[in-house]
C-alpha cells in the first residue's frame, strides 16, 4: 500500500523494469520521427496517419504503463510526440486536435481520458512552440462491448456506431483550420475513420491523424521476414479524406 502510494508520487521503476521513472532507452524507443503508417487493407475514409513505431517492445510497455498502471507522467513525453506529428503534419497554419475519446466506462476505470490528456499537452507543447493550436472534443464514445476478439469486419461495423458528435462543440470551427485526430493507437483504421466519417458528416474535413504506434500487419511469414522493419508502414499517398 505505502509502496504504491509512493510509484504514485515518484514512480520507482521504468515501463520497461528498468531503473525509472523514464529510463534514456525507453525515452530513445519514443525519439524517431513520425512515419506513415496505414493498416492493410485500410478502410474507406481513413485520413492520412503518422506513427512513431510499430505497437510492440517499448512503445507498447510505455502506453501500457500510461493508460492501464496510472503513469500519467508519461502523458508529458507521449503528448510532446503527437505534437511533433501535427507539427509534421501540418507544414503551418493552426491546428485543432480532435483526440479519440473513451467511453464513460474507460475513463472512470482509468480515471481520466487518456487522450484528451495527451492532446491536451499536445497543444500546450504546439503553443509553446509558436504555433496557434486547439483541442476540439468533439466527440463522444458511446458505450460498446470489448473489441478484442473481433474480426476486423466486426471492428469495423461496431466503430461505425461507437462515436457521436457533440452537439455544440463543432461551431468555433472555420475555415482554414485543419482538424487533426490524435489517438494512441492504430489497428485496423476503423477507428479513425469511423471518427473521421462522423466529423465530415458535419461538415468537418479531416486532413490526417497522429497516433503514437501503429499495430504490425499479422502478414505472411516469408513477407515478414523479408522486411521486417517495413510492414506495418505504407506510405499514403495521397489525402483520401
Ligand atoms: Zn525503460
Amino acid at each position: 500500500m505505502l509502496r504504491d502510494l509512493i510509484d504514485l508520487v515518484l514512480p520507482a521503476d521504468c515501463p520497461c523494469g528498468g531503473p525509472g521513472p523514464f529510463c534514456p532507452a525507453c525515452q530513445a524507443a519514443l525519439a524517431g520521427p513520425p512515419e506513415p503508417a496505414a493498416p492493410t487493407p485500410a478502410p474507406p475514409g481513413l485520413p492520412p496517419c503518422l506513427a512513431f513505431g510499430p505497437y510492440d517492445g517499448p512503445l507498447q510497455r510505455i502506453l501500457l504503463a500510461y493508460k492501464e498502471r496510472g503513469r500519467r507522467d508519461l502523458a508529458a513525453p507521449l503528448g510532446d510526440r503527437l505534437a511533433i506529428g501535427v507539427a509534421r503534419l501540418l507544414a503551418n497554419g493552426p491546428a485543432v486536435l480532435v483526440p479519440v475519446p473513451s467511453t464513460a466506462a474507460a475513463v472512470r476505470a482509468r480515471r481520466g481520458d487518456h487522450m484528451e490528456r495527451l492532446a491536451r499537452r499536445a497543444v500546450g507543447t504546439l503553443r509553446r512552440d509558436g504555433r496557434r493550436a486547439t483541442l476540439l472534443r468533439a466527440l463522444v464514445a458511446r458505450p460498446r462491448p470489448d473489441s478484442a476478439g473481433l474480426s476486423a469486419a466486426e471492428r469495423a461495423a461496431a466503430a461505425g456506431d461507437a462515436f457521436r458528435v457533440r452537439p455544440g462543440r463543432t461551431g468555433p470551427l472555420r475555415a482554414g483550420l485543419a482538424v487533426v485526430l490524435v489517438d494512441d493507437i492504430l489497428t485496423t483504421g476503423s477507428t479513425l475513420a469511423a471518427v473521421a466519417d462522423q466529423l465530415r458528416s458535419v461538415d468537418i474535413p479531416v486532413c490526417g491523424a497522429v497516433v503514437i504506434a501503429a499495430t504490425r500487419r499479422r502478414s505472411s511469414p516469408t513477407k515478414a521476414c523479408r522486411d521486417p522493419n517495413r510492414q506495418y508502414l505504407s506510405v499514403v499517398n495521397s489525402n483520401r479524406g
